[in-house]
């Protein structure tokens, strides 16, 4: 038996061939229609943000070498959305959170802490520093800066920062396709009736969906039978995708086709990790493609696409950061054996602690439905309770 391949080894060949095989090439697409995409090129922007100094509070600005303690007039009133003339001297100008700071004016004091008088004029009761509650022009960026850098994947967060420079068209590293290809005779689509014997695909339902997130295009190849002929013949369908992304048919207890069409007809890289679960995790290429087999079992499944999948596909598109946040933290559980095998258990925070699901069957999904991420025991190593494990959250892994 061939010796397992540790995970960090295997991660880093996969990448090294991701890198060595981006997909270059970019798309012009409306901003609106950008989550999950990859930044082509960095964000520059073309104006400061904020554009003009403004209020962060609603109340009073003022020069303040106009304040002696006695009330000042109010000159002028400045709602967000106005352009406000210059500030008269001796004066305030009533403003509220988002307007123009009046030139002259260089704080602004919140109307709390004012006193409004019978007469209309404003008693500053505390002595204000220079800018306070003011935002100064390019607080949050200034023009001629990167605001996001190429290889940036756009969530939320970053397609409201393209917003906020006025931009509504975005180039974008074009979609991997990745052929999606499911293997096994017993496996039947859901909405079709279930025979002797048969199980429904799960595997294609949560790979598509995870895919898509990851900005792919899904190619669905369809349930393979387990057969030799029957593989070589999809396989050669298939040279068009960027990835063939298989599950099933990759263990040595039934008939490993795909491992003996890789040997055959193409190359196989990399080949029995040490993880668990997901160890027969099989990648290389078929007549050129790019192709990762994924072991059948659903939460080998979601492990392997997780640790592997998910930063080959990112790196490809030239992805920068491609860590999961990891952090450390108390197990609630023992672990008195030490593995041979990377664990990754479906797991939850409780009260800052680990807590395992009681089925880590590679079998059973429903554990990393119940789970908030997954938790790392690192092969060689046995634990007490209160002993550190690494947890992923699997939001990160999306
Ligand atoms: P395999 O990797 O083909 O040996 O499959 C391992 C286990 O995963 C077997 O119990 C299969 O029935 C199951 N399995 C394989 N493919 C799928 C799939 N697409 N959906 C659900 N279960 C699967
Ligand atoms: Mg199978």
């Amino acid at each position: 038996m061939s010796a397992l391949l540790p995970l960090e080894e295997a991660l880093a060949r996969l990448l090294a061939q991701a890198a060595a095989e981006p997909i270059v090439a970019t798309e012009c697409i409306p901003a609106a229609d950008a989550e999950g995409r990859v930044l082509a090129a960095p964000l520059v922007a073309d104006l400061d943000l904020p554009p003009w100094p403004n209020s962060a509070m609603d109340g009073y600005a003022l020069r303040l070498a106009d304040w002696t303690g006695q009330p000042l007039p109010v000159s002028q009133q400045v709602f967000a959305g106005q352009a406000p003339v210059p500030l008269q001297s001796g004066s305030c100008a009533r403003i509220f959170t988002g307007a123009p700071l009046p030139e002259g004016a260089d704080s602004v004091e919140m109307q709390e802490n004012v006193e409004v008088q019978a007469d209309g004029r404003v008693r500053f009761r505390e002595a204000l520093h220079p800018g306070q509650n003011v935002r100064p022009q390019g607080q949050e960026i200034r023009r001629g800066e990167v605001l996001l850098d190429a290889g940036t994947r756009l969530g939320p967060v970053e397609l409201g920062l393209v917003a906020s420079l006025g931009v509504a068209t975005l180039a974008v590293r074009r979609r991997p396709r990745v052929a999606l290809l499911s293997t096994g005779d017993e496996l039947v689509e859901p909405g079709q009736p279930l025979g002797p014997g048969q199980i429904y695909n799960s595997n294609r339902a949560l790979l598509a969906a995870w895919l898509t997130r990851l900005g792919c295009a899904v190619l669905d190849a369809g349930i393979l039978p387990d057969d030799l002929l029957r593989t070589r013949a999809r396989l050669a369908e298939l040279g068009e995708a960027d990835l063939i992304l298989s599950t099933g048919g990759v263990s040595v207890g039934e008939a490993d086709f795909l491992g003996q069409v890789l040997r055959e007809e193409g190359e196989l890289t990399l080949w029995k990790l040490a993880l668990k679960p997901g160890k027969p995790l099989t990648c290389g290429r078929y007549r050129g493609t790019p192709l990762i087999g994924l072991p059948g079992n659903p939460a080998a499944t979601l492990v392997t696409c997780a640790l592997l999948v998910r930063p080959y596909l990112l790196r490809r598109l030239g992805v920068t950061r491609l860590e999961p946040l990891r952090f450390a933290v108390p197990a609630a559980f023992a672990w008195p054996k030490a593995g041979v095998r990377r664990e990754f258990l479906r797991g939850r925070l409780e009260q800052g602690r680990a807590v395992l699901h009681p089925n880590q069957s590679s079998g059973v999904l429903r554990s990393a439905a119940w789970a908030d991420g997954l938790v790392e025991v690192r092969e060689g190593c046995t634990l007490a309770p209160g002993d550190a494990v690494n947890f992923i959250p699997l939001a990160e892994l999306f």
